[in-house]
């Protein structure tokens, strides 16, 4: 292919990527289909066409998967928020099943690795704990919703189905609200206007909902009628806050809150635990499958009671006190400041004692923990997408924990770190150090391509 042509060209399509699209082959070269299925023939017009790979636009389908099924959202697939709402869920999980298996064989040179079903929802519906909704006006009228796919356009949404239907209540006020009260919403190219997102958290312990109206100022006109407004309309809102952010980007939350109505936090359970929820907070979205996820993380860390271990890239402690129950000692490792004083908070209410946070990046306190003499017997590492710094690994190596579980979101990355700690030859060891014993993708965004995975490494001396 030398060109990118405008005739449309026939892909069989093999698999799913880690963003949800069809993936298929031309010459040899991988082409990605938005909107393709795995197991279909379609025709596509190549939209951009790169040294390794092309894209293609979708013009028909010439042989449809028997999993397509008709959307049960009306916004898809023009919403940007969800990837695979014409594939029916039971083959939504085999798919993310064989995209962990690719990347573990691709990209991590894994042979004969057997990787079992995800371990998906009843049905993948109503399952967010948390939307953020940009705000914007478009010919005079009010839109609260999601970007469109590929863009920064906001299409007008009145109910998400993988959003508790509650908030939908809480959208038509504020959007009556903006509406009356003539207040400006954000323009993202001159940087004017007032109003810029609304994102609603929810409690699985109260049923309760954190409102927060995200703005360029600090204070409201009419902040009493707001509340009244919204609180009227929705009572189970139990806190309302102003978020100021006045820096233009993406970023959805500013560094500033100003509670309008009721609490600071909400809170929310897992596995026992009580976690205080604030707006800038890091809470996992889908509290449900969060919890199958750990269990699998503790099931595969099996811990006697006598270990030390390291619960690297913590967030707030979600892990590091579930581990906590059954561990001598444990130290949670995270970057962002606010989020360790969280997890310390989080392990006071709990009276757990054992458990020291540690704030500070992972590549810089790992080699410190390892010159004191700390040596952990078991380490679990929940990484952003990028994966580990080569620095974690190296110290890992070094460290010699039994056992590693490695908790990933995006599986490319969770294959190449897997080779350096199994694999002989390009890791530069001379024997490989860790077996990797077991995988288990578990689905916490259901309706859209990304996938969780466990995965449990033991070393090859213990
Ligand atoms: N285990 C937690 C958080 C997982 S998300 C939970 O399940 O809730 C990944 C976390 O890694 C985030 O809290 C992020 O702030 C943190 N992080 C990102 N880069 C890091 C680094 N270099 N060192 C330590 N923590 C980091």
């Amino acid at each position: 292919m030398d060109d990118i042509s405008m005739k449309p060209q026939q892909v069989t399509i093999t698999a799913l990527s880690e963003e949800g699209e069809g993936i298929g082959r031309l010459d040899g070269m991988a082409v990605f289909v938005p909107g393709a299925l795995p197991g279909e023939t379609v025709e596509c017009v190549l939209v951009e066409q790169k040294k390794n790979y092309a894209r293609g636009r979708l013009t028909q389908i010439l042989a449809a998967s028997p999993a397509r099924v008709a959307p049960p959202c009306p916004y898809f697939p023009e919403c940007g928020g969800c990837q695979l709402q014409h594939l029916d869920y039971p083959a939504q999980l085999e798919a993310k099943r064989v995209t962990v298996q690719d990347a573990l064989e691709r990209i991590g040179g894994f042979k004969g690795i057997e990787v079992p079903l995800t371990l998906g929802m009843d049905a993948p519906l109503r399952y967010r704990n948390n939307g953020q909704y940009p705000i914007r006006k478009v010919n005079g009228q009010v839109r609260i919703g999601f970007f469109k796919a590929g863009s920064h356009e906001v299409i007008d949404i009145k109910d998400c189905l993988i959003q508790p239907e509650i908030n939908g209540r809480v959208v038509a006020a504020l959007k009556t609200w903006i509406q009356e009260t003539g207040v400006t919403t954000y323009n993202p190219k001159t940087q004017e206007g007032v109003l810029r997102h609304l994102m609603i958290r929810h409690s699985n312990v109260t049923g309760g909902l954190m409102v927060v109206l995200v703005a360029t100022v600090k204070a409201m006109h009419g902040e009493a009628a707001l509340v009244a407004r919204l609180v009227g309309a929705v009572p189970e809102i139990e806190s309302l806050v102003l978020n100021t952010n006045t820096k233009p980007g993406s970023q959805v939350l500013g560094p500033q809150n100003k509670v309008l109505f009721g609490t600071e936090r909400i809170y929310g359970e897992i596995d026992g635990f009580e976690f205080g929820i604030s707006p800038l907070s890091f809470f996992q979205v889908n509290t449900a499958q969060t919890k199958v996820l750990y269990q699998k993380a503790i099931e595969f860390a099996d811990l006697k009671g006598s270990e030390t271990v390291f619960d690297v890239y913590s967030g707030i402690g979600t892990i590091s006190l579930s581990l906590s129950r059954k561990a001598r000692k444990v130290y949670g490792i995270e970057s962002v400041r606010p989020a360790v004083e969280d997890a310390v908070e989080n392990a006071r209410r709990a009276g757990v004692e054992h458990v020291e946070f540690i704030a500070g990046k992972a590549e810089d306190v790992m080699p410190r923990l390892a010159e004191q003499g700390i040596r952990p017997d078991v380490v679990v590492l929940d990484p952003p997408r990028k994966g580990c710094e080569p620095e974690v690994l190296r110290t890992l190596l070094d460290m010699k924990p039994e056992k590693i579980v490695y908790v990933s979101c995006k599986p490319s990355t969770l294959a190449r770190d897997l080779k350096i700690l199994c694999g002989g030859g390009e890791s530069g060891l001379e024997e490989p150090a860790y077996k990797l014993v077991a995988v288990q993708p578990v689905d916490l965004f259901g309706e859209t391509g990304h996938v969780e995975t466990c995965v449990l490494l033991s070393h090859k001396n213990s």
